[in-house]
């Protein structure tokens, strides 16, 4: 099968959701960042031992969208990360899942994609359960996925995500 280091992941999410939060707990400390910022898109690429990182925010205008796209073709797993406390933009981020899953260059690859329920210690954060519904989850049964509540501050949840992603690749 494919090997581990040759895995890229994708990270995506809404603006906000914890993104840059959860790589800097995966980033190994002497790794150097490139943030390739252009106006409304920041990219954000990074290598760990195993596997290559390529972070976006999925918000902003549609007009950037394509630039983001143009890493679905290459990539072997996607994480997306969720802000559980933002219940007014859970409907956004469900509708970017589904553009995310119905993209061709995505649709037929059976990425796995693992979902971080992110900001479980905000006391009025969904649990993953709830986030899971709410995205509606239980229709995706083309493709591996594994939802996790996490505390991208603490890490609480991270590692047992990216276990399972890794096993994933292997
Ligand atoms: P990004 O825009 O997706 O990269 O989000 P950031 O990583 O910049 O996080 C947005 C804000 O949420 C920052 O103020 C973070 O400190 C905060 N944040 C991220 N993850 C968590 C979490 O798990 N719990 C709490 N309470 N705050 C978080």
């Amino acid at each position: 099968g494919l090997k581990k280091k040759d895995a890229k992941v994708l990270v995506v999410g809404l603006d906000n959701s914890g993104k840059s939060t959860i790589l800097n707990h995966l980033k190994p400390e002497e790794a150097k960042t490139d943030i390739v910022a252009t106006v409304g898109f920041k990219q954000e690429v990074f290598q760990t031992k195993t596997l290559q990182f390529t972070a976006f925010d999925m918000s902003g205008q549609g007009r950037y969208r394509s630039l983001w796209e143009h890493y679905y073709k290459e990539c072997n797993g996607i994480i997306f990360v969720i802000d559980s406390s933002d219940k007014l933009r859970m409907v956004v981020a469900k509708d970017e899942l589904d553009t995310l899953l119905q993209h061709p260059d995505i649709k037929d690859k059976r990425t796995p994609i693992l979902f971080f329920a992110n900001k479980m210690d905000l006391r009025d954060a969904l649990s993953s359960v709830k986030c899971s519904q709410l995205l509606g989850l239980d229709m995706v049964k083309d493709r591996a996925w594994h939802i996790c509540a996490s505390n991208a501050i603490s890490g609480e949840g991270l590692a047992e995500g990216i276990d399972w992603l890794t096993e994933q690749l292997q």
